[in-house]
């Protein structure tokens, strides 16, 4: 009798693992065996949660917030998320339209699950944030992907959505402030985006996880602000991780029309329940005690802006290797094509031989790159740029 069990599933089978997670813990097992390891391969940033959102989850859980909670989150959270759309964008939000879910990744996942179903098209520009396509596949649609190289500032055009349009185009995925690239759209080139998106009756998953972090004066757009038709088909994905320096405590804001956001809600009923219930309370504190957050927030985006500066005018005096100056996000996303290897050799070659860990281009849909996260000491900056010139070198022997 055959003892072995059955094969797992399709999902199972067909998942690509998170390739930035992946070079993430690669590089954090060197630096544990002891090796001096520079990692620009961070997604997160490199600063501790500020106190006064510790505490406010702390008291909470001392109070006893530690039963389940509503699903799509609890009533002054959701209601402060609202206030803070109108008091930011004007826009007129309710709470009902507010989903808090376990970490703006899965915000997104909910998003593509209520809007897309199998053999459904989902629009992907590509350098992408690694989770779209797969969260895609598992909801049974298929992505497309269209390509926006740095000669675009990689950035979707109106005519290349439009020339990856077909009947079975359901949603398209915007990342504005971009992961990987930094890019940051203007108001007007998301107007002609969304223009195409209403014409051809698409759901728009706008995923505005880096909307405060931004630099040189550009401002954010909220999607949703653009039109009433605009407001009507986009889900607009927020979150607490990267503004707040919250990656772990996993809490990720939806923002939708009512029939949208309810979906969303229902969804989140059956695959996880409300978002850890204390841990509501630390990102009610973000929301609430403006005055300590927005200092706290200040000071970090000061050093992020600092080292984006730096990093991108050190790479860009490395013979053979060309940089965008990124407005937003924590990372740069250089050119590496002109030294001949293919980014994924690129990126194990410098790991290997000087310990310097960075993201090859490829794991995010475009090769001849790599993406640098400047959420990292200006110290590690520093010794990590030396050492990349230094590989460089010797590539152009
Ligand atoms: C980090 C990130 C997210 C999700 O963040 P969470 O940690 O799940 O809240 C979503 N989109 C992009 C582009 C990101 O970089």
């Amino acid at each position: 009798m055959n003892s072995a069990p059955p094969p797992l599933s399709t999902w199972a089978r067909n998942i690509a693992p998170s390739p930035t997670l992946a070079v993430d813990a690669k590089a954090k097992a060197m630096q544990a065996a002891g090796e001096d390891v520079c990692s620009f391969a961070a997604g997160e940033p490199d600063f501790d949660t500020p106190d006064h959102i510790k505490e406010a989850c702390i008291t909470a859980l001392r109070g006893g917030k530690t039963k389940y909670a509503p699903t799509p989150g609890i009533e002054p959270l959701r209601q402060a998320i609202a206030a803070r759309y109108t008091a930011e964008y004007g826009l007129a939000a309710v709470p009902a339209q507010v989903v808090v879910s376990p970490g703006g990744k899965f915000n997104c996942y909910l998003g593509i699950l209520a809007t897309c179903s199998p053999g459904d098209e989902v629009i992907i520009p590509a350098p992408y944030w690694v989770s779209y396509p797969e969260m895609v596949k598992l909801a049974g649609a298929t992505p497309k992907f269209v390509l926006c190289d740095d000669a675009t500032g990689f950035k979707l055009t109106p005519a290349a959505l439009t020339a990856a349009l077909t009947p079975r185009t359901r949603l398209l995925v915007l990342n504005s402030p971009s992961n990987p690239t930094g890019a940051v759209y203007t108001r007007a080139e998301l107007a002609a985006l969304v223009a195409v998106a209403v014409q051809h009756n698409l759901y728009i998953l706008s995923d505005e996880m880096y909307e405060h972090l931004i630099y040189d004066g550009a401002q954010p757009t909220c999607l949703a602000t653009l039109s009433p038709a605009a407001e009507a088909r986009t889900i607009v994905v927020a979150g607490f991780s990267k503004t707040y320096a919250m990656t772990g405590w996993r809490i990720g804001t939806t923002l939708a029309p009512l029939p949208i956001a309810k979906a969303i809600s229902e969804l989140q009923s059956q695959m996880s329940s409300n978002v850890t219930t204390f841990a509501q309370y630390g990102a009610l504190a973000a929301l609430t005690e403006r005055e300590q957050t927005a200092a706290a927030v200040a000071r970090m985006l000061t050093a992020f802006d600092r080292r984006r500066r730096h990093l991108h005018a050190e790479l860009n005096r490395i013979p053979g290797v060309r940089c965008l100056l990124a407005q937003g996000a924590f990372y740069l996303f250089p050119n590496i094509a002109s030294f001949g290897l293919t980014d994924r050799e690129f990126s194990s070659r410098l790991l290997e031989t000087e310990k310097v860990a960075v993201v090859p281009g490829s794991a995010f849909g475009a090769e001849g790159y790599v993406r640098l996260s400047y959420a990292t000491s200006d110290e590690t900056i520093a010794k990590g740029l030396a050492r990349l010139a230094r590989f460089c070198a010797t590539l152009r022997r």
